[in-house]
């Protein structure tokens, strides 16, 4: 059976009852359809946020198929449940990008998913189009105030860093020419889209507490220039107040459930590169509010996910995860010992063993915020018997504990022996996380020090515009705030053609963007899409609906 036809095999219980045995209030859910609701923020209980127990599920360099963490995320959390704790699952929204483009859902595989995943995975509760809506809003406003004759702010449409956003692979949209057709179309100015999940009101969504955090984070939104070199920003075209009332029902996290009938929470989905690649802040705490374990993920390797989850949201949300699960494939490692791609799924304990490297400098980079670490070993039906014992073998021997992660072929009942090992190194852990660097540190101190600590890097330098650019976010008093540096998710360097564990590589800083909105600045290593293509043949060519409504093809 494929993903889909698993999915449906399963009938999902009202979502009530899913939301009672988290003593939601009937009355307090809001129904969308029979098996999603929206949860309202009021439920959140600091109180409870910081006694829970946060697991943050990360993994090695991926191969370019995922390996599997929102797999293991929602398999742990029915594992958890079947071990009699009260576990939800929180994670991203799916974007459309992906569904139409490159197989591969974003609502888990196999027995370990979230259910109903057509809707999960298509327009679910409409967020990602209030985002859509909120950014593009902001731009209609910044080209009418170009086109005005009376409230012109005289804002240099060559400075204009705002693009528009489309939930959607469409790369012809990459880069565009706006304000055609004479006098009445507006001013002519070069510009572009953005795939949602990587437009800043995403992060934004992503990192706010309240409603109210929302709107002061959008009225900080940096836009470009004036004519004078002066900043404009989205509190100067008065634009908060309107995103904001766009986004009062996308603010509330989405409550569905696992195949296990467990809680599932998904909400937002902000990219791993450009943004902080996980789930909202607002989400996370609902899940540590009704919940007593919370498991979520962090998108790519723990290189740029952890790194980002820790350092970024963690530290402005107050919160602190109680152990960290990395989830390793045999694949995977196979491959970082040199096995070509399509050689991974024949027997190779060799190839195997040369890619533990690859394992070890994660566990170090994850080991660095002093929270206790678990290994997930997410199983294939290639992985053999001997692929399995040495893989458990060396974890054994360099003391790290880690279990087989079947949750993909046996759902929840998989990934008990894994659930047993997080609860006990939640238990075992007694301290809060040590960030990488401290706010105060310079921005190049900052970017050292994840690159030193996090990729193994031996040094950073900056390019010449990349300085340049520090100057002006000085200027503009935005040396200390965070910092979510984009490079590729192929490799722990900046070099996506070295897999493995790199040795002696510096980082180059290109250029810098800057999220004030989100509260963080980009430094970029390396080219980042913000508008992906379709590939040469579309998923959506195998997408299908008949006459009664049965979708196929959806992975
Ligand atoms: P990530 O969250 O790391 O990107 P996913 O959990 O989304 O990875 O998995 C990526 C793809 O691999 C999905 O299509 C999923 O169904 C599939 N997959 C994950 N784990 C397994 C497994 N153990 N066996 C077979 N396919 C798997
Ligand atoms: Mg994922």
């Amino acid at each position: 059976m494929n993903d889909l036809q698993i999915a449906n095999s399963v009938a999902p219980r009202p979502i009530q009852e899913i939301a009672y045995r988290l003593n939601v209030p009937p009355d307090t859910l809001e129904l969308y359809g029979k098996y999603k609701a929206k949860l309202p923020i009021e439920l959140i209980d600091e109180e409870k946020v910081q006694k829970g127990n946060l697991i943050l599920v990360t993994a090695i360099t991926p191969t370019p198929a995922g390996e599997g963490k929102t797999t293991v995320t929602i398999g742990l959390n029915d594992g958890l449940n079947r071990l009699g704790k009260a576990s939800v699952a929180v994670i991203r929204e799916p974007s459309l990008g992906p569904v139409f483009g490159m197989k591969g859902g974003a609502a888990g595989g196999g027995w370990s998913q979230v259910i109903p995943m057509e809707d999960i995975n298509l327009h679910f509760t409409g967020d990602f189009h209030a985002i859509e809506k909120a950014n593009n809003l902001l731009s209609a406003l910044i080209d009418n105030n170009i086109q005005s004759k009376t409230r012109n702010l005289g804002i240099d449409p060559r400075t204009v860093l705002w693009k528009r956003s489309m939930d959607m692979n469409d790369r012809a949209l990459r880069n565009v020419v706006v304000g055609l057709g004479g006098k009445t179309g507006g001013i002519p100015r070069e510009t572009g889209f953005n795939i949602t999940a990587a437009s800043e009101v995403m992060a934004i969504l992503c990192m706010s507490k309240s409603l109210e955090d929302l709107k002061e984070r959008f009225s900080k939104i940096f836009i470009g220039d004036r004519f004078d070199g002066t900043p404009v920003f989205a509190s100067d075209l008065k634009a908060e107040g309107a995103m904001a009332t766009l986004m009062k029902e996308a603010i509330k996290p989405n409550l569905v459930q696992t195949l296990g009938h467990n809680p599932a929470i998904l909400h937002g989905g902000p990219f791993a590169n450009i943004a902080q690649g996980t789930n909202s802040i607002i989400a996370t705490k609902m899940g540590l509010s009704l919940g007593d374990f919370v498991v979520t993920e962090a998108g790519f390797g723990s290189d740029l996910g952890a790194e980002k989850f820790f350092n970024i949201k963690c530290r402005q949300a107050g919160l602190s995860p109680k152990a960290v699960v990395v989830v390793a494939t045999i694949r995977a490692l196979k491959y970082h010992g040199g096995k070509p791609l399509k050689e991974l799924t024949s027997e190779d304990v060799f190839a195997l063993e040369n890619g533990f490297p690859n394992l070890q400098r994660h566990l170090d980079s994850v080991r660095s915020f002093g929270i206790p670490v678990v290994v997930a070993v997410n199983v294939f039906n290639s992985d053999t018997e001997a692929e399995k014992k040495r893989i458990l073998d060396y974890c054994r021997e360099i003391g790290v504990p880690a279990a087989l992660s079947e949750g993909w072929a046996k759902g929840g009942e998989g990934c008990e022996g894994l659930g047993q090992l997080v609860v006990e190194a939640a238990e075992s852990c007694t301290n809060r996380f040590s960030p990488t660097y401290a706010l105060e540190d310079t921005v190049q101190e900052k970017i050292k020090k994840v690159a030193q600590t996090i990729y193994g890097a031996s040094d950073v330098v900056l390019s010449q515009t990349a300085q340049s650019q520090l100057k002006k976010i000085e200027k503009l008093g935005l040396s200390q705030i965070p910092i979510c540096i984009a490079k590729t998710q192929k490799s722990l360097s900046d070099n996506e053609k070295l897999i493995g564990r790199p040795q002696e590589f510096t980082i180059t800083i290109r250029e810098f963007e800057i999220a004030a909105g989100a509260g963080f600045l980009i430094p970029i290593a390396g080219e980042i899409l913000r508008m992906p293509g379709l590939p040469e043949t579309p998923s959506a060519e195998s997408v299908d609906i008949d006459e009664k409504g049965v979708i196929s093809g959806l992975f």
